[in-house]
């Protein structure tokens, strides 16, 4: 064996289990490093706090002395926490966090020092952030970055830090970062929410995104992933056959979890605790060593916080217990890979859930507005959600075998597709006293007990209400949930703003009352949007031609799906719900396509690598012995040599045909790879990528996975599927 490996399986086998006890309640550590409303008032002056409060609220500015304050009291909080330092804590477009520390610390002359943390240091900082991708933005202004306070979302300790969440811009005002459109997204769905709301309750003052995410994840042995160059360069393997037991049996899902993996979850939730992260769900997945971690749901912005928040602490965890954590959507071929269901819904201040239904007619007309809204939005933009998870990652689940389809549809379940079939049926323009009350008993009235039994489920769907929610599945494991959260919050504010306009219309122009405007658009929208409601298999072969019949998009790969980003429509709708501009658009689409580009090219190299450096040597060497075993039987057998040897003379010419086969296509590759890069555009580049170097990755693992099923165990050099995924 070689001895990388050999070392690697010894120690992962001679691990010892940290164990984690849990001494305090939960409950009291919740929230216990985090600036918090609570912090807040006992820390705050009343002007400071009621300041914070109108900001988080209401959008307010927060002037200089309040700012001031703020600082002031945040820092004596942190310091009595034993904090040193401070950062203003971002997410770039690189898909990381970033934070650059600075002390609290500074001198005052005569050799003296204080701890010092100023509003200025709170409200804006220059970090030197010229490395951070800007899709040209930067250049083309000749601007710099700086990161702005956030404070909609609280700031909290982390270690010895204290990091406040912020958002980072460009000196000319375009957003560098995930936050920026985000909270300018959240901005608009509350705005045009709101408004469509006021039709049922004028109370409403502010309408807020929910989100739920549910993270899934492989925890593999540190040494062991160590091991494999490729896990190590690119979070996946790139090569490896299949383990004789892979998860057919199912054994896994749901069942316990292994103490060394709890071990590790026990500390990181306490660490969630503390950090204010609800966690709450932990179960294995599907398959071997894949697990899956979900908090109670959160207002979005703070929820997207938290998941990148958490990303982070789950590597730093993760290593103390000699895990490796694997986000990425694919690390194993022929495993399950892993993904992040977006749970997402709309609430009011008043709270109520726009996306359940209530107890009476007129709330549950408000249910049906904004869930049919919500279908209508997802009907006119399904391109752009798909764009919206595009990443090189996630093209291997989406439309490649794996649910969910690159297809974007909707599933409702049968008894809310009986509900719509019988709007559809609504009177044109006024309606019938009777059958106002026909609606209302019958139609409207009867939702609720429709939810109470809406059992049925279907997994295969990428967009699926579940009953007071609508889960947005396709997201990929490693995604900052700030990019699908943006768009599907932006596309939502739009068509509620377009309902908005049209129901007024009937209302003004045509003399209908409120409600019988309402069941007027609703009708139609329920006419014009049957093509994204889908019910069936999304797996199957037939849905993909079903769905080309029906014009909706299937966008397989990262760089086609990417092209709805900067579609005339999009542009439009960005820049009409002013989340973002049209450079900033086209920024972030470069910033994309690069990384796609980035990210095979990195593959691609240590594919060839690891195929040419480690197998390749390894087969000549196992050939050599077989060569050496043919020749002393022809020195023993002399005659029946010929019957004796025929297997490991097969065995020779099978080796050399694998070996041929993984040189010739490594060569090939390494040809496109040149080819793609003198493609001076970037569209053109990442086609040339996607089409044709990556194709080649499956003709080279082709052979070096053969040539595991055939090479002694002893002398293979990398650590093999069986013993990544059942190591516990
Ligand atoms: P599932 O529907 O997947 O069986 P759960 O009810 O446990 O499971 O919810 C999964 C996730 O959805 C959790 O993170 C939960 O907090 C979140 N969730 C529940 N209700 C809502 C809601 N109204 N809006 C957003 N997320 C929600
Ligand atoms: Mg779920």
């Amino acid at each position: 064996m070689s001895t990388l490996r050999f070392h690697a399986i010894k120690e992962s086998q001679s691990y010892k289990p940290v164990i984690v006890e849990e001494k305090e309640r939960r409950s009291d550590l919740f929230g216990k490093h985090v600036f918090n409303e609570n912090t807040m008032r006992q820390y705050l002056t009343k002007d400071a706090f009621v300041g914070v409060i109108d900001a988080i609220q209401y959008g307010k500015k927060i002037d200089r002395s309040i700012a001031n304050q703020v600082a002031s009291s945040m820092k004596d909080w942190a310091l009595s926490k034993g904090v040193t330092h401070y950062t203003h804590w971002f997410q770039p477009l690189t898909g990381a966090t970033a934070e650059k520390h600075d002390a609290f610390f500074e001198t005052i002359g005569d050799g003296m020092a204080i701890e010092k943390f100023g509003g200025d240091q709170l409200v804006q900082q220059e970090p030197d952030a010229s490395s951070f991708p800007s899709g040209g933005i930067r250049n083309t202004f000749e601007a710099r970055g700086y990161t702005a306070w956030d404070p909609t979302s609280p700031a909290f300790i982390y270690g010895t830090t204290l990091c406040i969440p912020t958002i980072f811009v460009a000196y000319t005002g375009e957003a560098l970062d995930y936050k920026t459109p985000l909270l300018r997204a959240l901005h608009a769905v509350d705005g045009a929410a709101t408004a469509v709301c006021r039709y049922f309750d004028k109370n409403v003052k502010k309408v807020s995104s929910s989100l739920g995410w549910e993270q899934e994840y492989f925890l593999i042995d540190k040494m062991l992933a160590a091991s494999r160059p490729d896990i190590s360069l690119t979070g996946r393997t790139l090569l490896g056959h299949s383990p004789a037991k892979g998860q057919q049996l199912d054994d896994h899902y749901f069942g316990s979890i292994p103490s060394r993996a709890l071990s590790f979850m026990r500390e990181l939730e306490t660490e969630c605790m503390l950090l204010g992260i609800p966690v709450k769900t932990r179960h294995n997945e599907v398959a071997p060593n894949q697990f899956e971690l979900a908090p109670i749901y959160e207002e979005a912005n703070l929820a997207v916080d938290h998941n990148s928040l958490l990303m982070d602490i789950m590597a730093r965890i993760a290593s103390r217990h000699n895990f490796k954590v694997l986000l990425h959507e694919k690390p194993f071929e022929g495993i399950n890979g892993s993904g992040k269901h977006n749970n997402w819904s709309l609430s009011t201040d008043t709270g109520v859930n726009l996306l359940g239904p209530g107890k009476t007619p007129m709330s549950n007309l408000r249910f049906l507005t904004f869930f049919i809204n919500t279908i209508k939005a997802v009907h006119e933009h399904e391109a752009l959600l798909r764009a919206a998870i595009a990443s090189a990652g996630n093209d291997h689940r989406l439309g490649a075998n794996e649910a969910p389809p690159a297809i974007i549809s909707v599933f409702i379940g049968k008894q809310l597709t009986k509900v719509l079939e019988e709007l559809e049926g609504v009177t044109k323009g006024k309606l019938s006293p009777q059958e106002k009350t026909e609606l209302k008993l019958n139609v409207v009235g009867k939702i609720p007990d429709v939810l109470l039994d809406n059992t049925d489920r279907n997994r295969t769907s990428p967009f699926a209400f579940t009953g007071n929610k609508f889960e947005f599945r396709a997201v990929g494991s490693t995604a900052n949930c700030g990019n699908p959260m943006t768009i599907l919050n932006t596309i939502v504010a739009k068509q509620l703003r377009d309902f908005k306009i049209e129901v007024d219309k009937l209302i003004d122009k045509k003399g209908l009352k409120k409600d019988e405007a309402i069941f007027n658009v609703l009708r139609e929208y329920i006419k014009s949007t049957k093509n994204i409601l889908f019910e069936g298999n999304g797996y199957g072969k037939e849905w993909e031609e079903e769905a080309k019949k029906r014009g909706l998009s299937n966008n397989k790969t990262t760089p086609e799906a990417l092209k709805a980003k900067i579609s005339k429509q999009t542009i439009a709708l960005f820049e009409e719900m002013n989340v973002m501009s049209r450079v900033e658009a086209e920024a972030r689409y470069e910033i994309e396509i690069e990384a796609y580009i980035m990210h095979i090219q990195i593959e691609s190299r240590v594919l060839g690598d690891i195929a040419r450096n480690h197998i390749v040597p390894t087969a000549v060497k196992y050939q050599n012995i077989l060569i050496e075993n043919v020749r002393g039987l022809k020195e023993i057998f002399d005659k029946k040599f010929n019957s004796v040897s025929k297997e490991q003379i097969n065995l020779i010419e099978e080796i050399s045909s694998h070996i041929e086969g993984i040189n010739a296509n490594v060569t090939k590759m390494i040809n496109e790879r040149k080819k793609a890069n003198v493609f001076e555009d970037i569209e053109e580049k990442a086609l040339a990528y996607c089409n044709q170097v990556k194709p080649l990755f499956d003709d080279i693992r082709y052979h070096c996975d053969k040539l595991e099923l055939l090479v002694d165990d002893e002398i293979w050099p990398l650590t093999k599927y069986r013993e990544l995924l059942f190591t516990r």
